[in-house]
Order: structure tokens, then C-alpha cells, then sequence
């Protein structure tokens, strides 16, 4: 038997708004996993080009870029802190100017192979669930387990108005859905590692389900996938 069995890797892939993060965390928490948030080491990359003014599209800029940035992980009570050349930048990845950035910069194919690699090297020695967009595809194709997770543009929107509105921050849905349709459009079209289902992953809709109800559905996927069978408790046995 190979060292590497005893290691579970569990995929995790679909648009932004799906659920992905929370349900990711909440498994890997229930797991004893480690919880890779692959989109934040794609905004902590962002960041470093906005910092220095680097436009996306200029290819030699990016290629240096890529070679004098350091982005690496570490976890700090469980949470995933991100480093981008020793510096913690979790509390600066999450604006409207970092997303945008993240989703054109992601489409370079230079950025994508530094990061992809670091995703890899981490999934090699440690149970993990990873997300993002090309997790089941191209990071972790022999994952265990593998799950595509969707909604619609609406709720998923619906559910970014409602963060933003909790924190106080002023937003309107309809240009929230517009802007989530624009980033699934250019996910899913470029040309490097395009968003889309892993042929062996399982869909699941949450447009209609609660995170519970998620996390329930997910625990079945993975039960089964790893050969324990269904699981056909629901709710706490009593
Ligand atoms: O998931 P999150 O919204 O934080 O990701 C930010 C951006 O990074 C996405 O819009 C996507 O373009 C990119 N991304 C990617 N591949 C991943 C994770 C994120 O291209 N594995």
C-alpha cells in the first residue's frame, strides 16, 4: 500500500456565490481536513498587480511578476491566512477592485501555473478540500471525491446583496447580478482552465437548500464516493 491512500482529496468547484467557501469550510472542519480556498491565493496575486500598477494584459510584466512574488498559505487557529511575500493580506482580498482583478489576471496562463502548483503540493501530503474553478479538472483530476456546485445567477446574487447589506454596505441586485453574470461568462470561456464540471463530479443545485441541507446532500456524496455507502441519517439520531 502507498503512503497516498491514506490522504483524501476532496474537489470542490463551481461559480462565485454557489456556496462553495462555506460548505468547503464546514466539511473540512467535520473532516479533520485542511481547507484550501484557492481564490484567495488568485486575489492575493491580484492584489500584488494592482499594487504595482501592472495592467493584466501585459504578458512581460506578468511573467516577472510571477517570479518575484511569493504567495503561500498558513493556518492560524484553522483559519487559511494567505501570504503574499510574508505579508497576512486576508483582510484585504475581499473588495469590488480585487475581484475584478482576480478574474481577469486568473485567465493568464503563467499565473495559473505557479498557483496551480503550490494547490498540487498541497493536496499531495494532507487530506484536503480544495475549491474554486478548476479544482476536479485540472488541480486534483485523481480527487476521491469530486462535487460541482451551482444556483442561479439570482440567488446567488440575492445572497452577495445580503452579506454586503449586512455589513452595512450599500448595493443594488440587479447590478449584483449583472457583474456575477460578466465573472461566470469570462470563467467559463477563456481559454485556460475554463470553469466547468469535472466529468466524474457530482452536480448539486443549492439554488433551494439551506447550508444544512447542503452539507447533508455533500456528506451523502461523500460517504458514497469513498465506498461507506449512503448515509441515511438525517438530522441527529436520537
Ligand atoms: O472564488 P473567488 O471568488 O475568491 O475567486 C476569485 C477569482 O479567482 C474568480 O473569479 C476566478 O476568476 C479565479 N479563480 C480561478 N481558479 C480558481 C479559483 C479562483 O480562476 N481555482
Amino acid at each position: 500500500m502507498s503512503n497516498t491512500n491514506s490522504v483524501i482529496n476532496i474537489a470542490i468547484d463551481g461559480p462565485a456565490g454557489s456556496g462553495k467557501s462555506t460548505l468547503a469550510k464546514r466539511l473540512a472542519k467535520e473532516q479533520g481536513y485542511i481547507y484550501v480556498d484557492t481564490g484567495a491565493m488568485y486575489r492575493a496575486m491580484a492584489l500584488y498587480l494592482i499594487r504595482q500598477e501592472i495592467d493584466p494584459g501585459d504578458a512581460e510584466k506578468i511573467e516577472r511578476a510571477c517570479q518575484d512574488v511569493d504567495i503561500t498559505i498558513d493556518y492560524v487557529n484553522n483559519e487559511q491566512v494567505v501570504l503574499l511575500n510574508g505579508e497576512n493580506v486576508n483582510g484585504l482580498i475581499r473588495t469590488e477592485e480585487v475581484s475584478k482583478m482576480a478574474s481577469v489576471s486568473s485567465a493568464n496562463g503563467r499565473v495559473r501555473e505557479k498557483l496551480v502548483a503550490l494547490q498540487k503540493e498541497l493536496a499531495k501530503k494532507r487530506s484536503v478540500v480544495m475549491d474554486g474553478r478548476d479544482i476536479g479538472t485540472v488541480v486534483l483530476p485523481n480527487a476521491q471525491v469530486k462535487i460541482y456546485m451551482d444556483a442561479s445567477p439570482r440567488v446567488r446574487a440575492k445572497r452577495r446583496y445580503d452579506e454586503l447589506s449586512a455589513r452595512g454596505e450599500a448595493c443594488d441586485l440587479e447590478t449584483i447580478e449583472q457583474e456575477i453574470i460578466e465573472r461566470d461568462h469570462r470563467d467559463m470561456t477563456r481559454e485556460n482552465s475554463p470553469l466547468k464540471q469535472a466529468e466524474d463530479a457530482v452536480y448539486l443545485n443549492t439554488s433551494e437548500l439551506s447550508v444544512e441541507e447542503v452539507l447533508v446532500r455533500m456528506k451523502e456524496i461523500i460517504n458514497d464516493r469513498l465506498g461507506n455507502g449512503p448515509d441515511t441519517t438525517y438530522g441527529e439520531k436520537l
